[in-house]
């Protein structure tokens, strides 16, 4: 297949291309570098198979040539960039989308959207299934990533309905692994820069909150199987082990085997305070699930960090 990525070059983009690439397909690659960076790709510019495009795809999309595959990635995802970026959430989520769809319709291509637990903004039921429709704020600091993904799924129901386009949806919950930023701002990427430099590790709210956290391998996988099924609907993709905020602290700080203090700051507005994927659907249809527990999980990617804090001189 000729696959065009946006977000190519951002943490899951850069996954995808690779395990894209990996499988013998062409990948063209786009970003335009606001969250990503071309760093998390630099072993697959020696592959002729692989090609990247700094584009925003907010603007006219062209491509020349052959597309099997459109798959919509890009968009800033850490809760801090909403903050940093809001219009450009806004619009690589709205508009971004109505680009990527109209690529693919002009090429005949499958169209997958990454989607993301995000749609189901506070929940009032644990865990989340595909047919709930959610409790999100629209005018709140998130609702600029929420209610532009909700925005992406109703466009991506519309051109399959409309245009007959075969479309993916897939509701992403938190992912984490190599390729993260250090300077994220999730809790993943904030706890291991913060063991690992022996910072106090920052927990928001009183950390009862949970979320459920997939490794970002077994994420991959799933994002492949609905690529690759007939689902033209909504698929929760996600590992239901879900724990408190509080607790996860706790883990990352003893596999680093750090000394650093816990201290509490406060929990930033909206912040959900459960979140769990039932994941039914992907595992009856998608024959997936996650296969690496949070501790493996933490565990390989803890050299990740190690690795970029030696390099990174600012932290
Ligand atoms: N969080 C935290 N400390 C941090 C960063 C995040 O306690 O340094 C909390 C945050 O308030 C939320 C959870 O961790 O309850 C997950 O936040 P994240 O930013 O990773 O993503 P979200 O799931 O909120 O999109």
């Amino acid at each position: 297949m000729r696959i065009v990525i946006t977000g190519a070059a951002g943490f899951l983009g850069s996954h995808l291309s690779r395990y894209f690439i990996k499988k013998r397909h062409s990948v063209i690659a786009i970003d335009n570098l606001i969250t990503g960076s071309v760093n998390n790709l630099k072993d697959l510019f020696k592959s002729e198979k692989f090609e990247f495009i700094n584009y925003n795809v907010v603007n006219y999309l062209h491509v020349p040539g052959r597309v099997d595959a459109v798959l919509h990635f890009a968009s800033p995802a850490s809760p801090m960039d909403y903050l940093k970026f809001p219009i450009p959430t806004l619009k690589v989520g709205a508009l971004g989308t109505h680009r990527a769809l109209g690529l693919a319709k002009a090429k005949k291509a499958i169209f997958m959207l990454a989607s993301t637990s995000e749609v189901y903004g506070d929940p009032l039921i644990n865990p989340q299934n595909e047919k709930y429709w959610g409790n999100v704020n629209p005018v709140g600091p998130r609702g600029v990533y929420d209610e532009a993904k909700r925005f992406a799924e109703a466009m991506t129901m519309a051109y399959h309905r409309y245009h007959k386009m075969p479309v993916r949806i897939a509701r992403i919950f938190n992912t984490y692994g190599p390729n993260m930023r250090l300077q994220d701002g999730r809790a993943v990427p904030n706890f291991m820069v913060q063991s690992l430099t022996e910072k106090p590790l920052t927990v928001y709210g009183d950390g009862k909150q949970t979320r459920s956290l997939c490794y970002v391998s077994d994420l991959i996988e799933g994002i492949y199987n609905l690529l690759m099924s007939n689902i033209n609907y909504p698929v929760n993709i996600g590992n239901p082990e879900e724990i408190t905020l509080i607790e996860l602290a706790k883990k990352i700080k003893k596999l680093t085997r750090s000394k650093s203090k816990i201290v509490f700051k406060p929990l930033p507005a909206d912040d959900p305070k459960v979140r769990r994927p039932d994941i039914s659907i992907a595992t009856k249809k998608l024959k997936w699930k996650p296969k690496i527990s949070l501790e493996d999980g933490l565990k390989k990617t803890i050299p990740y960090f190690k690795n970029n804090l030696k390099k990174d001189k600012s932290i």
